[in-house]
């Protein structure tokens, strides 16, 4: 080892130079990381692959700069130098040096790092007055040489710069060893790679006018970040994530506090109003504020707005002063990717005829407009267009940013499925080639078969035990089966058999990064975006009837009389499920009135009989146990939140988005009693097995003030809610009955479940034992075990159990893998991408509901009239429910312009001048010609219409028709009631949606002129589009999981 002297010239965090001298060591053997090493390197963990045509090593400059063009998972080959990745440390900061790092660990994409520095050979000191940026461009160059020799020129080498002076100087040094700019580079090697070169360019542009910008201040310069520091330490100034409303984007935003601080006074948010104060903050951003004098303060703007619905309290104007800031330092940019559209031609300012610098409206109204600049303003009017921020500097009023890709023109279905996806921070790439190898292979000539090995290894339950499923009909992905059987007279044991996902899915495998970064299967109200690849999901973790498959069972051995547990086991299994029912079927066997058992009918009838009976008895026995289950819940407290017949769909904050109409079958409870029954075991098996690194699911107990629009809407009605358990809350809820209207406790549950917190995932060791308790439910402990097809928390959850399993044995390695940080970083990111998916599933729900409605004439077309039940009084209007449609949202009887709603005789209405009373069970408005009276809980009559926006998404306004039910002028037989949803009135408007988009696609394919669109625009799809009835009956069994919690 030869040591040496590098000598670095940084800058302090004050801009100070400095002037630092390291020793340094070089050695002989340092790895190179690539399978074609002839030399024998110690390359233990990632390597580059040797199926490429040449490798490619970026300079220092490239790196900084073009980082994103390098993220793009075609390219391949990837050689990065210690020397790059330094500099890019240095002049890029933290967040891009993890991005770099992480991109080196991630095994789906083919990079390596070489240690250029410490290889006796390739090093090269700096020579004096060689600037830093030569030096280090001359580094990456005898890097790229050394590879190439190393490599005994097996590969030619591609070192690639924006150094004009290295391009001339090195590009025919040495054979085999080529100098390209990376523009010449992405145009030579990845001509098909079109999105790429496009990104290059906008970056590139994006660069050259970041130079010519101007010097007046727009805003108070940022703070040094160790004043910042010494503030936050002090209590002089806080530290939070800056929240901005919505509804008032340019005005109000809200710093969230962190746990972090020392001024334990104030634990309220604090108001930063107006964009001086918020200073470049951008929506999400870690940021440090300045509490403003006392006299400064100010109070939220609290009236109800236009599309505000739930969120407003309903008090007029503003409310009383709140602690009132400005924003004086920003500790991390939380930018992601920002869907926008350009502005309408004649608002761009034109600078030069090749580039114009333009002011993109971002999608989401909390963003500010960012700058850009680009040449295509003109051909891209009318789409989305995905950009990134680079920068806001204190001389301009807005971000500067550069485009990323065009996603398609603005109202078409595909655009908007996938600004909802973008919007969401959604990746969702299709399977790779090399994630698809590590699968295995299932086809009609090489079907899959069980593994001697593992038929060894495993309990064989295929002869022992009638397994079977129950599911929706046309299930595809079979996650969950069951199993019932009498052990003697005093036993009965109850078996779960779950798919043995992490058979096929190795931790740290391609498939399992991927399954882990997609964290669940998204279901979008028309499509779904699958966690594992089909071949897993719908094959060979599919528990089919009539198949071997591997599994993971539970079999508990119960009391025939009293049910008790008297032992469990735990275990992996091969099972042969025998039928394959779904719930309709099933519920029809156990209430005597047969049906057809596909499985049945190709057998003679005396058998059939027989195992019929056998069937019927097992669901009758599971029945039994189930109701015994379900009985204990209830009696520890278990919330029945939802309506028997209805299911509510949520959002993060626990807002209904629809209702999912379903039949009231008894078999849906019990299947669920027995996979709550399941997890819980699991998530006691585990936990005592792992106390520090279990992962379990928890629901906090609601804070009691949630509930004060809960138990003042049922007071109205004449029902005291008892909010004070979980238990009290469920029998009050249950009393809370009108005779009249089975709407009216159905809107109560869901105002229940409204008030209330998600579950989450956390690991036992970041949690205090007595946080464990699952409210809803009422159990100690709980977790999730049995969706490991479409939940990777479930996957976590296997492997633990497989480990405590053998930790029990003393064999294998009985101690996960995670520990308890990892582990608990793991259940973050899940909760995070569950609340992503839930969002993106409310927002495709919207945009269905938004274009069935878009192209109908609400004055004219009797389906925009619909019944509505008003749920909430709010000071200038209401909050509706209307079935039919499962939305909700706001109705107004005072307009802007201070004009009241009143009522006509014939029970239409119409606008006056007047005065507005609200009451807690009703709102009246008084005009002239008399008052007119809105009650709490009465059914309405509101016409619905699409509020058209181009650069957000559209939106649904509600007006009053009448304050009486909605009567349809042509009564359909076939209809029930007005007032019932109707089950078949959600698929059919996805399905209308639909047809309407491909008739439109179609008509364009047919012009087949027009902008270019980008070639991503599909390629997100990897489901073929399933049937719709699947799709509902998948959206449905979301809801179910959502709040089965
Ligand atoms: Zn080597």
């Amino acid at each position: 080892m030869i040591k040496t002297e590098k000598i670095l010239h940084l800058k302090s965090s004050r801009g100070r130079k400095v002037r630092v001298v390291r020793e340094h060591y070089l050695r002989e053997h340092v790895p190179c990381y690539s399978t074609l090493c002839q030399a024998g390197c110690a390359n233990d963990g990632k390597v580059l692959s040797g199926e490429v045509t040449h490798y490619v090593v970026p300079d220092a400059g490239v790196l900084r700069d073009y980082l994103e063009v390098l993220e793009f998972r075609e390219l391949q080959g990837i050689v990065l130098t210690q020397t790059a990745c330094h500099s890019v440390q240095h002049s890029r900061g933290r967040r891009q040096y993890n991005r770099l790092r992480g991109l080196l660990k991630d095994p789906r994409y083919d990079c390596v790092l070489f240690a250029n520095e410490f290889q006796k050979y390739s090093y090269c000191p700096r020579e004096k007055g060689e600037t830093q940026d030569r030096w280090q461009t001359r580094c990456v160059y005898h890097a790229a040489v050394w590879y190439h020799d190393h490599l005994t020129g097996l590969k030619p080498v591609v070192m690639i710069t924006e150094d004009q002076a290295a391009l001339a100087e090195y590009s025919s040094l040495h054979c085999g060893v080529y100098v390209l700019s990376t523009q010449d580079y992405l145009r030579t090697f990845w001509p098909e790679l079109l999105a790429a070169q496009e990104l290059y360019s906008s970056i590139a542009q994006a660069l050259q006018e970041r130079g010519g910008e101007g010097s007046e201040r727009e805003y108070v310069d940022h703070l040094p970040a160790e004043i910042l520091e010494a503030g936050i330490k002090s209590g002089r100034f806080l530290q939070g994530t800056l929240s901005v409303n919505r509804h008032r984007a340019q005005h109000e935003a809200f710093l969230r506090m962190d746990a972090s601080n020392k001024n334990t006074e104030l634990n309220t948010d604090v108001l930063v109003c107006g964009g001086k104060n918020r200073n470049r903050g951008v929506h999400s951003d870690v940021v440090v504020v300045e509490l403003l004098q006392r006299s400064e303060w100010m109070g939220r703007t609290t009236a109800l707005t236009d599309q505000q619905g739930e969120e407003g309290s309903g008090e007029e104007a503003q409310s009383q002063p709140m602690p009132t800031g400005r924003v004086v330092g920003i500790l991390q940019r939380n930018w992601r990717d920002y869907v926008v559209t350009f502005p309408p031609r004649e608002d761009s300012q034109s600078q030069s005829r090749t580039s114009q610098r333009i002011l993109a409206i971002p999608w989401d109204e909390r963003i500010p407009k960012i700058r850009i600049s680009t040449q295509q303003a003109e051909t891209l009017q009318d789409h989305r267009v995905v950009v990134r921020m680079d920068s806001w500097e204190s001389t301009s009023l807005y971000p500067s940013g550069h485009m990323v890709r065009v996603l398609g023109r603005v109202g078409e279905l595909e655009t908007e499925v996938q600004t909802i996806l973008i919007e969401n921070g959604i990746h969702l790439a299709p399977f790779s080639d090399a994630q698809l190898r590590e699968m295995p292979v299932s086809s009609p000539e090489r079907p899959w078969q069980v593994d001697p090995e593992q038929e060894a290894s495993r309990r064989d339950l295929r002869e022992s035990h009638l397994v079977f499923s129950i599911d929706p009909q046309g299930c595809e992905d079979v996650d969950d089966t069951l199993s019932v059987r009498s052990l003697g007279r005093e036993r009965l044991e109850l078996g779960v058999h779950i798919a043995d996902v992490t058979h096929f899915v190795p931790e740290g495998d391609l498939t399992d990064l991927e399954a882990c970064a997609r964290a669940t299967t998204y279901y979008l109200a028309d499509r779904r975006y699958d966690m594992l690849p089909a071949v897993l999901s719908a094959d060979l973790c599919s528990l089919l009837g009539g198949v071997d498959r591997y599994a993971v069972s539970v079999l508990w051995e119960l009391d025939s009389h009293t049910l008790e547990v008297q032992s469990v086991w735990y275990g992996r299994s091969i099972i042969r499920s025998c039928y394959q029912l779904h719930y309709e079927l099933a519920q029809s066997l156990l209430e005597g009135e047969g049906g057809q058992v596909p499985e049945l009918a190709q057998i003679e009838p005396s058998e059939r009989d027989a195992r019929l009976a056998r069937l019927t008895q097992d669901l009758e026995t599971l029945t039994r146990i189930a109701r015994h289950l379900r009985a204990r819940r209830d009696k520890g407290g278990a919330l029945e939140l939802e309506g028997v017949e209805v299911k509510a769909q949520l959002d993060e904050e626990g807002n209904i988005t629809s209702l999912v109409p379903r039949q009231p079958l008894e078999v849906h409870e019990t299947v669920a009693e027995c996979m709550i029954f399941a997890n819980h075991w699991v998530a006691v098996k585990i936990q005592e097995s792992f106390p520090q690194q279990a992962l379990l699911r928890h629901h906090p107990p609601p804070r009691q003030q949630v509930f004060s629009q809960l138990i003042d809407s049922a007071k109205a009605r004449g029902f005291s809610i008892d909010t004070r358990s979980n238990q009290s809350l469920a029998e009050s809820l249950a009393l809370a009955q009108d005779p009249q209207d089975p709407q009216f406790n159905r809107l109560l549950r869901m105002m229940a479940t409204q008030a209330m917190s998600n579950a989450l995932y956390f690991c036992t060791g970041t949690c205090p034992r007595d946080q464990y308790y699952h409210y809803g439910l009422a159990l100690d402990r709980y977790t999730h075990f049995t969706s490991p097809i479409r939940r990777y928390a479930d996957i976590i959850v296997h492997r633990l159990l497989i480990a405590a399993i053998s930790l029990d044995k003393g064999v294998g390695p009985g101690k996960p893998r995670a520990n308890n940080k990892e582990l608990e970083e793991v259940a973050h990111q899940i909760n995070n991408k569950n609340r992503a998916a839930q969002r993106a599933q409310k927002q495709s729900t919207e945009l269905f509901q938004c274009l069935y409605f878009r192209d109908k004439d609400p004055q004219t077309d009797p389906g925009c009239l619909s019944d509505a039940i008003v749920y909430a009084i709010r000071a200038n209007g209401m909050l509706v429910f209307v079935p039919q449609y499962g939305l909700k949202g706001a109705v107004y009887v005072r307009s802007r312009e201070g004009l009241v709603l009143r009522l006509r005789r014939d029970g239409g209405c119409e606008w006056d001048s007047g005065s507005v009373h609200r009451y807690p069970d009703h709102i009246s408005t008084s005009t002239s010609s008399g008052t007119s009276t809105f009650q709490l809980f009465n059914h309405i009559t509101v016409r619905i219409s699409v509020q058209a926006s181009r650069c957000h998404s559209d939106s649904l306004h509600l007006e009053v028709v009448s304050n009486k039910p909605h009567q349809p002028s042509q009564p359909q037989p076939s209809q029930p009631q007005p007032s019932q949803p109707q089950p078949k009135g959600r698929s059919q408007l996805v399905q209308e949606v639909l047809l309407q988009a491909e008739a439109s696609q179609r008509a364009q394919d047919e012009r087949a002129q027009g902008p270019r669109l980008s070639r991503e625009e599909r390629q997100f799809c990897q489901t073929a589009r399933p049937s719709l009835y699947s799709v509902l009956e998948e959206v449905r069994e979301l809801a179910l999981q959502t709040l089965a919690l």
